[in-house]
């Protein structure tokens, strides 16, 4: 039997079910295939069971840190079977949210996995059997998968990807992580938090490549605090599993050596998944790296075919998958809708968070923009001190002509939080001047934005005078 129906979307991602959802909003006749869990990695795997763990580290590190505030608990306990039946509860309450969202918009969900035959059609493989829809448009949104490390099988106990660390029901005694980027340090500090002994290593000569080093600075310092041991330009050269454990062996430029832990952690990042969609089927181009090739609406080199999100290409950023989703629904709409990264921000979980939108100031010198810098340190803030929480600060970066603001990075106390204001900055075009203008309530963290703001023309009330 063949289904005939206006769009279809497959993958139930933030980047597939913003799209339905649109779709269903524009009163757009949309089913959503999805071949696990409404919600996708971000929902079920990703961002928000890493970020119940982070919340649940980041509470017992403060409540055992707090002896000078008068604070001290004896006999602090974590349960690591509670704290995941919570995680579950906090996922199950945001996909049924989906569920019933998709519900309210009219998308009908088929659970089942999708692979085109043809441009415009697709074969579902359900529980029930095979079905073929047949759809104007299609929008892609299979999101990514974990890098397999040749010589480092994982086994889903000993050696494990991200997806299974954020599942523990016992608090390893010790952890290794091969891997230190985003979601390592992610996951490591979070267990670092909860007792864990914790090494990482990374092949890169820096933590989280890529990112300005003098964020990386901050990060490394409470690693250290933490008692987490860091190996950058570090190779891991192989496994073995033991009877109550594993055994890394390591080289790094000066030494070789072995570590020895509980469980070896496998995070060196992600591919594109779409390698059994039969893309080669509709004829979608991909890049040379396996990334569906798209233009500014989403759309691939088959006229209706879109693709959004992790599938498409870096930064795997869940925020990135919705608002791409959003353009690629507008299109199929025919409304006129374009992707713009130029305001896109990034968060990372560590401790302190960094956040960042916008250009670095190393991007903008390569763009051969001329730029102006300012920074304020979250220790002359008032509130960070309340906090206890004085790592980091707040850099704008403006153009040294216009002073519009091409770029905010913050490495600091809610920095994921504050780098929103720093995004509409952008977002409309707005000057250093606009943001120093803007009167901060106190005391917040948010007023170090405004701060560094006004350092960039050198006018920060509480910073010396230059
Ligand atoms: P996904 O969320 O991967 O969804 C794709 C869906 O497609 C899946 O449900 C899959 O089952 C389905 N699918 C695949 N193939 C088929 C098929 N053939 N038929 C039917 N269904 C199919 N991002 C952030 O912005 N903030 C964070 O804090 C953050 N934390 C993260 C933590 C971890 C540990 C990880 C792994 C990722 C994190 N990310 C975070 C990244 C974020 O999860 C991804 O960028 C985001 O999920 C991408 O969304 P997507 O819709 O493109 O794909």
């Amino acid at each position: 039997m063949v289904r005939k129906v206006e769009a279809a979307v497959i993958g139930a991602g933030p980047g597939g079910y913003v799209a339905a959802l649109r779709l269903g909003q524009l009163d757009v006749q949309t089913v959503l295939v999805e071949r696990d869990r409404l919600g996708g990695e971000c929902l079920n795997y990703g961002c928000i069971p890493s970020k119940a763990l982070i919340s649940t580290g980041n509470a017992v590190h403060r409540i055992q840190n707090m002896e000078k505030m008068g604070v001290t608990l004896k006999g602090l306990k974590v349960d690591a079977q509670k704290l995941q039946e919570w995680k579950q509860s906090v996922v199950d309450r945001l996909t049924n949210g989906v569920a019933t969202l998709c519900k309210a918009a009219g998308v009908e969900v088929v659970y089942g996995t999708a692979a085109f035959t043809g441009p415009h059609t697709l074969e579902v493989t359900t529980k029930e059997g095979k079905t073929t829809i047949e759809a104007s448009s299609i929008i892609i949104a299979t999101g990514s998968e974990p890098i397999p490390l040749k010589g480092f099988d994982v086994d889903g106990e000993r050696v494990i990807y991200p997806k299974q660390a954020l599942e523990l029901t016992n608090i390893p005694k010790s952890l290794t992580i091969i891997g230190g980027g985003i979601t390592g340090l992610e996951i490591g500090t979070a267990y670092a938090k909860l007792g864990t002994k914790v090494v990482v290593v990374e092949l890169l000569d820096q933590l989280i490549p890529g990112l300005s080093l003098d964020l990386v600075r901050v990060i490394e310092r409470t690693l250290k605090r933490l008692g987490i041991e860091y190996y950058v330009r570090g190779k891991a050269l192989g496994v073995e599993r033991t009877e109550d454990g594993v055994v890394l062996a390591v080289e790094t430029p000066k030494e070789r050596f072995e570590i020895v832990s509980d469980i070896l952690l496998v995070s060196v990042g992600r591919r594109p998944s779409s390698g059994s969609l039969g893309l080669d089927k509709a004829g979608i181009e991909l890049d040379k790296e396996g990334f569906v090739k798209v233009d500014r609406t989403m759309q691939t080199n088959v006229e209706g075919v879109y693709a959004i999100g992790d599938v498409t290409g870096i930064p795997y950023l869940a925020h990135k998958a919705s608002k791409e989703g959003v353009v690629a629904a507008e299109a199929i709409a025919g409304l006129p809708s374009e992707a713009d990264y130029r305001a896109m921000p990034a968060a990372i979980f560590t401790d302190p968070e960094i956040a960042t939108v916008g250009l670095s100031e190393e991007e903008a010198k390569e763009q051969g923009i001329e730029v102006t810098v300012g920074k304020f340190h979250f220790r002359a803030s008032g509130r960070a001190l309340t906090h206890d929480d004085l790592e980091g600060f707040v850099k704008v970066i403006g153009d040294k002509e216009s002073h519009e603001v091409l770029g905010v990075q913050i490495v600091g106390p809610e920095a994921s939080d504050l780098i929103s204001e720093a995004s509409l900055a952008i977002e409309m075009g707005a000057t250093v001047e606009d943001i120093g203008l803007t009167v901060h309530p106190h005391p917040t963290l948010s007023e170090a934005v405004m701060e560094a703001a006004d350092d960039v023309l050198g006018r920060s009330i509480h910073l010396p005078k230059k």
